[in-house]
């Protein structure tokens, strides 16, 4: 097994998305068999040493940068093991990268629904955050493809489970090894990435998805997938933002089958500032509506009516290979932009991540605009899924007082996605950054109840610590 000890070496393993910089560790270990990984373990376990999993470095909330300790590190167990083209399913090592497992089932016709937007992760990064993707509106997130999971834990047990084969009972989930008690919370109905699963009757292996490192290290997933999808065509409305917003958006979701709707965004006016340099076909003053769907005549047709019909400034479609491209590079580019533009300024970004239900997101829209009008002084912007019913609310406070602000508006707008029935982080998982905010979600004792599962999982309390909660409260239970 390759050990990493040299700081310079190390420091790689101590970034991720987030821009965290309190990581620290002595060593990284990078394993290639189950046996190794037992070492590693009973290293940590002896020496009380705590130690971190590390996917692909992409989480944008430091859950794969500990603060001390040791590192192990999934980047060699990257093997895919087995394609059943017949039966749809891909049997794989967690170390396996996103885009090369991509690639190798678009050979056999297959494609990887959850499809996440960044494709240098892991699997098994996206199933410890359950990851979304670019078309989570039409298929959902990780959570819905992960069909087995083989997880180590740092009691030398071995964890198999299949979807399908344990269920909670009378408050609990019996794992054989251990039994689990049911949170005292519920997960809602949302777009949702925010500490353990928890809901009656559910499926045992829910509990490890999105789970965070913390309990245990995912080494083989089996992973349910689809046909290769149909071409693609993107058209992007540009609209004045008015009041209409919503009505149009309610109605395109209702043709979502019908039309067959891969991903559904919005952009608001301020956000669009930010892509103007890159793409200069964007309309002065406007708000744009984002739709990706299967690229046949009449659908585009029926699009095109739709845009006369909202009565659009100007419309942009990519049909062909290149238009196409050109216009996926306009949805990724926004966030590149805005961090790009908001570290070279020097200013931190504050990012709301929430979700709610359908039938309540108008009124968290207007919450959002609410909130933005009162504080106009605060650069702020409104984008993202807004198919899902979840926007990115990214905030720029540039100085001391309005940086307070900022924090106080992002509580506010966490509790109010609660109060409307909603996830306060909706995805990206909580790690380092969020955890003293999903409090406001499941109360102090949802929070003492997901220790106590973490104790079950991890009794000498040594992986993945101040991922979901912080570690002071492994002493509260
Ligand atoms: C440009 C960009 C766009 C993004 N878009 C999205 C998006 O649309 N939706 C979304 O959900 N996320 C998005 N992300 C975030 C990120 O890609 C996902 O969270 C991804 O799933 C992280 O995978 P990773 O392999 O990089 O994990 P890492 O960052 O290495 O780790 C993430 C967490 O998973 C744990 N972990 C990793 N591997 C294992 C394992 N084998 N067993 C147990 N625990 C493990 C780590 O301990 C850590 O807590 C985006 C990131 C970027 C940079």
């Amino acid at each position: 097994m390759k050990v990493k000890e040299n700081f310079d070496e190390i420091l790689s393993y101590l970034e991720d998305s987030s821009n965290f910089k309190n990581g620290k560790a002595d060593k990284v270990f990078i394993p290639e068999t189950e046996d190794e990984i037992f070492e590693v373990f009973d290293i940590c376990r002896r020496e009380k040493i705590p130690l971190t999993i590390s996917g692909g470095g992409t989480g944008t909330v430091a859950g794969r940068i500990p603060d001390s300790g040791y590192i192990i590190s999934t980047e060699n167990l990257n093997k895919i093991i087995k394609i059943d083209k017949e039966k749809k399913l891909a049997t794989l090592q967690s170390g396996v990268i996103v885009n090369d497992f991509l690639k190798e089932i678009e050979k056999f016709g297959l494609f990887y629904p959850p499809f996440p937007t960044e494709t240098t992760a892991f699997i098994g990064g996206n199933v410890a955050t359950n990851a979304s993707g670019e078309y989570s509106f039409r298929f959902g997130p990780t959570r819905k493809y992960i069909k087995r999971i083989k997880m180590i834990l740092t009691t030398g047990h071995i964890l198999e489970i299949k979807r399908g084969e344990i269920f909670e009972k009378d408050g609990f989930i019996d794992y054989g090894i251990f039994k689990v008690p049911l949170p005292c919370y519920r997960t809602p109905d949302v777009k949702c990435s925010a500490g353990y699963y928890s809901k009656e009757g559910m499926d045992g292996i829910d509990l490890i998805i999105g789970s965070e490192g913390t309990l245990g290290i995912i080494t083989e997933v089996d992973l349910s997938l689809i046909e290769q999808l149909p071409q693609r065509f993107i058209i992007i409305m540009f609209l004045k933002e008015d009041e209409r917003i919503l009505d149009i958006v309610k109605e395109i979701k209702e043709k979502k089958d019908q039309l067959e709707i891969f991903s559904l965004e919005f952009f608001d006016k301020k956000s669009l500032l930010f892509l103007k340099d890159d793409f200069n076909f964007i309309p002065d003053d406007t708000c744009a509506i984002y739709v990706e769907g299967t690229n046949d005549t009449e659908k585009i047709e029926k699009w095109i009516e739709i845009a006369e019909e909202i009565k659009v400034v100007d419309t942009v479609i990519g049909e062909d290979p290149k238009n196409y491209q050109k216009l996926i590079e306009f949805r990724h580019k926004l966030p590149e932009n805005i961090n790009s533009y908001f570290k070279k300024i020097n200013c931190q970004k504050i990012a709301v991540d929430a979700s709610v239900p359908e039938e309540r997101f108008e009124e968290f829209y207007r919450f959002y605009r609410k909130v933005m009008e009162e504080n106009s002084d605060i650069h702020t912007i409104l984008f993202g899924h807004i198919g899902e019913n979840h926007l990115h609310f990214n905030l720029f406070p540039i100085d001391a007082k309005q940086k307070e602000r900022a924090y106080k508006i992002y509580e506010d707008s966490v509790k109010k996605a609660v109060t409307l029935g909603g996830s306060g982080f909706a995805e990206h998982g909580i790690g380092k950054l969020k955890h003293k905010y999903l409090e406001i979600m499941y109360g102090k004792n949802g929070i003492l109840d997901m220790v106590k599962i973490k104790k079950i999982f991890d009794p000498y309390c040594i992986l993945g610590l101040n991922n979901i909660f912080p570690k002071e409260y492994l002493n509260l239970v």
